[in-house]
Formats: C-alpha cells, structure tokens, sequence
C-alpha cells in the first residue's frame, strides 16, 4: 500500500511551428490534454506495477478537477482523500512545443497548492494504513511536512522527492527514510556539484549526514546512486534505451521505487526496478501515457 500527498495538474499542450511574438496569433498544429502534476503521476506509475494507492490531492471544481478524478478511478487509486476547493481552479500546466521541440510552460498550480495540513490529518487513518508515504515540494512545504509526520508516527516508511528543489529544514531529512532528489536538486541541497557517480557519492553523504536514513539519486542517462546511512554507495547504471521523451522520468521512478519498496523488496533491488521503469518510460512520448506496465519492467531487468 502506498500514499502520495501531492499535485494533481493537467497538462495543456499545444504543437506549433515556432514561438509566437508578443501580441501575436498562430495557428498551431495538434493539442492534445494530459493528467500531470508530480504526485499524480507517481501515484499512477505505483498503480500501474500493481501497488494499492490512494492519493492525497486537492481538485479545483472544474472540467479538469474531473478528467483528473476519472483518471485516478481508472488507475484504481483511491481517491477517498481527493479535497476539492470552491475558488481555485485545478492546476494546468500550459505547454507550448515548436518544431524544434523547444517549450515554453506556464503553470497555475491553483487548487493543488491549497491542500493543507489539516486536510492531511484527515487521511491518518490512510497513512497508518499505508506501507509507504510519498511526498514532494508542489504541495506547501508544511503539508509535506505534516504527511511526513504523521508516517512516522505510524512507523511507516517515507520517501521524499525533494522537487523543485527548496532549501530544507533539517526535520525534513530526518523524516525521509529515502531522501530522492535528481542531480539539481542533490546539488541544491548539499552545495556539491554532480557531473559523476563519485561526486554524486559525495552529495549524498552530506544529504545523510543531515538525518536522511537512505539517499537515491536519480542521475538522467547515466542511471542511480545508493547509499545507505552506515553503508558504501552502490552506483546502478540506466539500462540502455533510445531516448524519446523523458517528460515524466524522475515521476516514474519515484512511483516504481515506492511500489516495490511497499511490497518490502530491498531497496538496492528497488532501485534496479525504478531504474528499468523510469528507462522504458522515455521510450515513448507523453507523461503518464508512457509510463510501462508490469510486464514490461520484469521483461527488461536481467534474469
Ligand atoms: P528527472 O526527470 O526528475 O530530472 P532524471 O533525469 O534523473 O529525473 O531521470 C530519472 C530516471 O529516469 C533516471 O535515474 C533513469 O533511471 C531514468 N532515465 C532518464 N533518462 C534516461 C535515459 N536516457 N536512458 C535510460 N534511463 C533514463
């Protein structure tokens, strides 16, 4: 069983052949919607490997606060703890791709962010329930916080994906048994430039030594980083896959870290899993859409 407190987005996206000038029209090519938003999209990997989820969100009442709650039905998340706010819009994300595959994003986080901390004690029962808690920074850095808290309590197990990337308290560590950041956002947290794994290795030591009890980090085309408080760092490399469209990779990993370390794999294995995962996700265009099923993941890791 896993929970995910985070953002529910949808994503607008409009193909034209260049980047219109100030005050001008275009006519563009194709537009297309999608479900987005980091929470949701980690929620709905985790469902897609067959992990139990429920989703801790907050919808605008709007066409698109629906399209997101039906897209969570259909992934069979649990959706007991969806919060729908009367003023704020969902949030959208409007995406402008040109023909050189340049975008332009501008994105109104609007009811997602107005989920609150106590609207997060609501769903103890969930979070005492649940095998591991996820959290990230699109929601208020409290409302993580009190999820993160209440996991604890519980004697669950957390992870954080610190994203975007914020300066952190140090009770935000010391409440992540996994600490999931990527290469800018380790870089932003421990003051450590990352151009390989051994500076990576270095990163995360300092992220441990601030109260994070594990650290993954998650390196784009060269793969993950482990490293355990008390252990060595186990560097994995990415499995070899063309590259097509990596909107949504670090989501998927996250969701595929959090469904196999609720199924209580060890986390070195969870992250080979998260790994092969997050490369079969890039393979195809799209966010959620590209995010593999089970099959596939079990068919790429080696025997
Ligand atoms: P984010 O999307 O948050 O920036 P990363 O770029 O670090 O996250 O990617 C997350 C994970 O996705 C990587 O750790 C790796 O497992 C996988 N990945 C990303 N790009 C590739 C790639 N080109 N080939 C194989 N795997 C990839």
């Amino acid at each position: 069983r896993i929970l995910v407190v985070g953002t529910s987005n949808t994503d607008l996206v409009t193909r034209i052949p260049r980047m219109p000038r100030m005050g001008e029209t275009l006519i563009g090519h194709r537009f297309h919607m999608g479900c987005g938003g980091k929470g949701a999209n980690q929620a709905v990997m985790a469902a897609r490997l067959g992990a139990q989820v429920t989703m801790v969100t907050k919808l605008g009442r709007d066409t698109f606060g629906q399209m997101t709650i039906d897209n969570y039905r259909k992934h069979g998340v649990d959706t007991r703890y969806v919060f729908w706010d009367d003023e704020a819009s969902s949030g959208v994300a409007t995406i402008f791709v040109d023909d050189e595959g340049h975008n332009l994003i501008a994105i109104v986080p609007g009811a997602s962010y107005r989920l609150t901390p106590a609207e997060v004690r609501q769903a103890e029962p969930a979070i005492a329930g649940s095998d591991v808690v996820v959290g990230g920074f699109e929601v208020p850095v409290e409302v993580t916080a009190e999820a993160l808290r209440l996991a604890r309590k519980h004697g669950r197990t957390t992870i954080l994906n610190p994203a975007p990337a914020l300066p952190m308290p140090d009770e935000l560590f010391e409440l992540s048994d996994v600490l999931s950041p990527n290469e800018g956002e380790a870089e932003t947290l421990s003051g450590v430039a990352i151009h390989d794994p051994e500076s990576a290795r270095d990163a995360a030591c300092r992220l441990l030594e601030r109260g994070a009890r594990a650290v993954v980090i998650t390196m784009g085309e060269r793969g993950a980083l482990l490293c355990e408080a008390g252990g060595a760092a186990q560097f994995f490399p990415a499995f070899q896959v063309k590259a097509v469209d990596t909107t949504g990779a670090g989501d998927a990993f996250i969701g595929a870290l959090a469904a196999r370390i609720g199924m209580g794999e060890p986390l070195a294995r969870a992250v080979v899993f998260a790994n092969a995962a997050a490369a079969l996700s890039v393979t195809r265009m799209g966010t959620q859409v590209s995010f593999p099923a089970l099959q596939e993941v079990e068919d790429l890791l080696p025997q």
